[in-house]
């Protein structure tokens, strides 16, 4: 580089400028979301034949360990990102809701097939219509019944939403419920 012993600054700008090879700089909040994306642990709140596809998501041939995606927890407060794959009936979204709303934030979910995502065939009185009656829904997967690589597809689009910062409909929710707690405030004051 070349230093002069006339300008002792000279060489700190040639160095500044061209900093050693494999470094590279970026924000702490990219890094997080990158982090987040990469490391998504699913829980699979599987009631149907959705959930065998699931199944096969995470064993050897597809392996979605591929993704960073494959530590299935079975306890919400080891995971953010459910996967609902099934028919879901009106006696279990109390549950479906209570298990959400234990898992930690931030938190995403994926509506696995037409069952979930608007209660498919089961134009039936005791079928929801729909898993977004009770909990905000990131993702849906078409299809009955939805192959695995739609499921992979839906993991990766959910990844990019993440690392692009995109607000999970958990925040929205979590934002407009802080919203609509402060209006009522100010209503009742
Ligand atoms: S969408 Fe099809 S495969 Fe999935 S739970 Fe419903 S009936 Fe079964």
């Amino acid at each position: 580089m070349g230093l002069n012993a006339s300008d002792p600054d000279a060489g700190r700008t040639e160095v500044a400028a061209a900093p050693a090879e494999g470094v590279f700089t970026t924000t702490l909040d990219k890094m997080v979301r990158w982090a987040r994306a990469g490391s998504l642990w699913p829980l699979p709140f599987g009631t149907a034949c959705c959930a065998i596809e699931f199944m096969s998501v995470v064993s050897s041939h597809y392996d979605l360990a591929r993704f960073g995606a494959e530590v299935v927890r079975f306890s919400p407060r080891q995971s953010d990102m459910m996967i609902v794959a099934g028919t879901v009936v009106d006696k279990q979204a109390p549950i479906l809701k209570l298990i959400y709303e234990q898992m930690c934030a931030p938190k995403w979910v994926i509506s696995m097939g037409v069952c979930a995502s608007s209660g498919g065939f089961y134009r039936a009185y005791h079928v929801m219509q729909g898993i977004d009656e009770v909990v905000p829904v990131d993702v849906y997967v078409p299809g009955c019944p939805p192959t695995p690589e739609g499921l992979i597809y839906a993991i990766l689009k959910l990844q990019e939403k993440i690392e692009r910062g995109d607000p999970s409909h958990w925040q929205v929710e979590a934002e407009r419920r802080a919203a609509d707690d402060r209006s009522q405030q100010l209503v009742g004051s």
